[in-house]
């Protein structure tokens, strides 16, 4: 199994009571079962405690239920009262890892930081695609006969996207109109169907209230973002993305690449990763622009690290947005496109 790294992944440290957005706050935090055998053993207050609040969630995971928006063992010093307790080895696996994440797929697996950790948005940030070098294509990963012509036209794919992405000749808005049209191609192919121009000429853009409007319905941690999203919502039209917005929401979308798009591997859609940082584009980049206007209350990094947190971390957030696209006529590729095109 080949084990794949972005070039800063090594040196992330988790900076704890610094932090300032906790992965102890508002999440159910999953406790795994080698895990909970061994809470189950543990003598004092603190076992008992563990004890009490380990429930089974409607997922049917076992989990510690945030409670007030906190982990109900993270303390007022702002540190994790079973890490002091009872040491390191035994936090569970959910919290040893995060936000390191492992994707398998098969005969390589691919390691990332995730976005919703304020300090890994800050390395990811700093860092351009050449950290990514050993993401690569099918020679560099040693892909054999085996693992099929699938995943080495997806790997292939996925590189000729981030050309379009990053294509420092275009503005933004452009360049993912670039990625939804090449990749409206890539999935004609999946689909054994012969490629066809897009009829640009009919593409309607229906403005960005609607996205909003999906946004804010869906589930929401923090009072914060919701009201953030719900200012933003009310101006959203006229609202327009900064021009430097680009430089910061590139380094997300380079991320979000190499997380999700392989995830056409079993999804056999390799419009839903894409469609998605549309999505984000949108919502952060008139975020951003109505957060200029007020000063910066909340700074650039920390709307990119919470939309990551409120909206692609939650399973049920990121189905709904999947399933509108399989069903709105409003997400077809002409239309977003028509929509970006807006926004220049
Ligand atoms: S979000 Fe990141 S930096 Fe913050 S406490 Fe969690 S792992 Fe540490």
């Amino acid at each position: 199994m080949q084990e794949i790294y972005p070039g800063f992944y090594h040196e992330f440290k988790c900076i704890a009571n610094l932090c300032e957005d906790s992965c102890c706050k508002d999440w159910d935090i999953d406790i795994d079962s080698e895990t909970e055998a061994f809470y189950q053993t543990v003598q004092g207050p603190l076992g008992d405690k563990m004890r009490r609040l380990l429930v089974t969630d409607e997922y049917d995971e076992r989990v510690f239920r945030c409670t007030n928006g906190r982990c109900p063992f993270w303390n007022s010093d702002m540190l994790c009262d079973i890490y002091i307790g009872i040491g390191e080895e035994h936090l569970s696996n959910t919290c040893a890892n995060f936000p390191r994440v492992a994707v398998d797929y098969g005969n390589f697996r691919e390691h990332i930081l995730s976005f919703a950790c304020p300090e890994a948005a800050r390395f990811m940030l700093k860092n351009t695609r050449d950290a990514y070098a050993d993401f690569g294509g099918e020679r560099e990963l040693g892909l054999s006969d085996e693992s099929g012509d699938y995943m080495s036209f997806l790997l292939k794919a996925r590189e000729r996207t981030l050309d379009f992405l990053l294509n420092p000749d275009e503005p933004f808005a452009y360049r993912l109109a670039d990625c939804l049209e090449f990749n409206a191609q890539v999935q004609s192919l999946l689909d054994n169907v012969e490629p066809a121009p897009l009829d640009l000429d009919k593409a309607e853009s229906q403005g960005c209230g609607f996205i909003f409007d999906m946004h804010q319905s869906f589930e929401i941690m923090s009072g914060e973002w919701r009201s953030a999203l719900s200012e933003t919502a009310e101006k959203a039209q006229e609202l327009k993305i900064r021009d430097d917005f680009a430089a910061d929401f590139e380094k997300f979308a380079l991320y979000y690449v190499y997380r999700y798009y392989l995830e056409a591997i079993n999804s056999g859609d390799v419009l839903y990763s894409i469609k998605r940082i549309v999505c984000a584009y949108l919502v952060t980049g008139k975020l951003d622009a109505l957060f200029y206007e007020k000063g910066y209350p909340y700074p650039r990094m920390r709307i990119l690290q919470r939309y990551s947190k409120e909206v692609e971390h939650s399973y049920d957030n990121t189905e709904a947005l999947n399933s509108a696209f399989d069903t709105d006529d409003r997400f077809e590729v002409e239309n977003l496109i028509a929509l970006l095109e807006e926004q220049i």
